[in-house]
Order: C-alpha cells, then sequence, then structure tokens
C-alpha cells in the first residue's frame, strides 16, 4: 500500500516523501482512511507505531476544503497527558502542512508555565494540543472556545486516566458539540478506557496493532 492509496494529496505527498516515510506503518494504512471518510477511531497502539501521523495525516487533508479560522474558536482539539507529548504532535502538525496550499495554524498549551503568553498565541489557532489542566484554565480565562470544535483526538487516553486526568477530560467533553468526530489512541484497553470509549465514540472503526 502506498500513502497515496490512501486518499492523501499531492502536496501532502510531497512532505511524507521529504520526511523519508516510504510506505505507512499498519497503523496508519487502517486509520488515515477510516479518519477521511469521518469515522470515529479507536486505535489501539503504543508510541513508535506511527499513530501520530496516523491522525496527524487526515487531519490536515481534511482542512484543504474548510474555510478561513474563526477566531479563537478551536476546529480540532488535541487531547494528550503531558507537555513533551504536546509539543512533539504539534511539530509534527507544522512539519506536514508547511507546504500545503490551505494553512493551519497548530498551538501547543501545558501546565507548569505561564499562561499569559499562551493566550497571546491562540489568535487563529484552528488546531490546540492541550493537556486537560491547562486546557480549562484557558477555558476559564474565555481564552478559546470549543464549542465548536468539529474533531476530538484523544492521544495516550490510558496514560491522560492513569494520571488522574478524568474529571478535566469529563468537563471538556461536557463542553464539545456532541455532532463531532472523535479518535481515541491507548497503548492499552482497560476498563476504563471501555466507558470513555462507549461514551465518547460513535460506531468507531477499531484499529489495533
Ligand atoms: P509515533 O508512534 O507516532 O510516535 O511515531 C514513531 C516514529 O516513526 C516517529 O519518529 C515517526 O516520524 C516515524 N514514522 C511514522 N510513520 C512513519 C512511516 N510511515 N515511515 C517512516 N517513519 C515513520
Amino acid at each position: 500500500m502506498t500513502f497515496k492509496s490512501l486518499g492523501l494529496s499531492e502536496s501532502l505527498l510531497e512532505t511524507i516523501t521529504q520526511q523519508n516515510y516510504t510506505k505507512p506503518y499498519p497503523i496508519q494504512e487502517a486509520a488515515i482512511p477510516a479518519i477521511l471518510r469521518g469515522s470515529d477511531v479507536l486505535g489501539i497502539a503504543k508510541t513508535g507505531s506511527g499513530k501520530t501521523a496516523g491522525f496527524v495525516l487526515p487531519i490536515l487533508e481534511w482542512f484543504q476544503s474548510k474555510g478561513a479560522p474563526r477566531n479563537r474558536s478551536i476546529r480540532v482539539l488535541v487531547l494528550v497527558p503531558t507537555r513533551e507529548l504536546a509539543v512533539q504532535i504539534a511539530v509534527v502538525f507544522q512539519t506536514f502542512g508547511e507546504r500545503l496550499p490551505r494553512k493551519v495554524k497548530t498551538l501547543a498549551v501545558y501546565g507548569g508555565v505561564s499562561i499569559n503568553p499562551q493566550m497571546i498565541g491562540l489568535q487563529n489557532v484552528e488546531i490546540l494540543v492541550a493537556t486537560p489542566g491547562r486546557l480549562l484554565d484557558l477555558l476559564s480565562h474565555k481564552a478559546l472556545t470549543i464549542g465548536e470544535t468539529e474533531i476530538l483526538v484523544l492521544d495516550e487516553a490510558d496514560k491522560m486516566l492513569s494520571m488522574g486526568f478524568a474529571e478535566e477530560m469529563k468537563d471538556i467533553f461536557f463542553l464539545l458539540p456532541k455532532k463531532r468526530q472523535s479518535i481515541l489512541f491507548s497503548a492499552t484497553l482497560g476498563d476504563e478506557i471501555e466507558a470513555i470509549h462507549k461514551s465518547i465514540l460513535r460506531n468507531p472503526v477499531k484499529v489495533e496493532i
């Protein structure tokens, strides 16, 4: 299988080649077409499987047919357990998005640092990669809105739960529109992940590597 056969467009394929991704990893073969179709996805995959590109590439492709940014309204929300992961994912969005005709501004926000620069940086951001606590802080400052968010990604959901973010996650889900696409990645599938996926995913395509 090739990245082209998964339904990605020419300008994205150029960057994929440039990054020396010669062929899609199994998780990408399964997740990319499902996400492009608009399906919810439950991915059971560990770091190193290529899961990040598995959601970054179809989301960037999805943006190519979208209109202008709506200020302070986040279109794609990626929730992650740690600062390191937030930064890493934002960099992947930026790298693959660089040469696309439709530019998309991505920002990583996380706790443990001053909130003010993050509030200023939110201007025209369309993809927000956030840790749950800091996202709630920013929402309480009315620095952004997630009431029109179209795609939700939970990455390393099991780690988010084991770090004690369950309540924050629930508060965030409550603020999101019901009608949206949701993608959940977890390294393991325990009872808690089952419960979350049953409450937030609709007829998910299950992708297990
Ligand atoms: P991840 O599991 O998303 O953290 O990705 C693990 C590593 O694999 C990262 O360094 C990616 O840049 C790399 N990678 C992801 N997909 C591919 C691919 N199709 N071909 C080559 N490298 C890849």
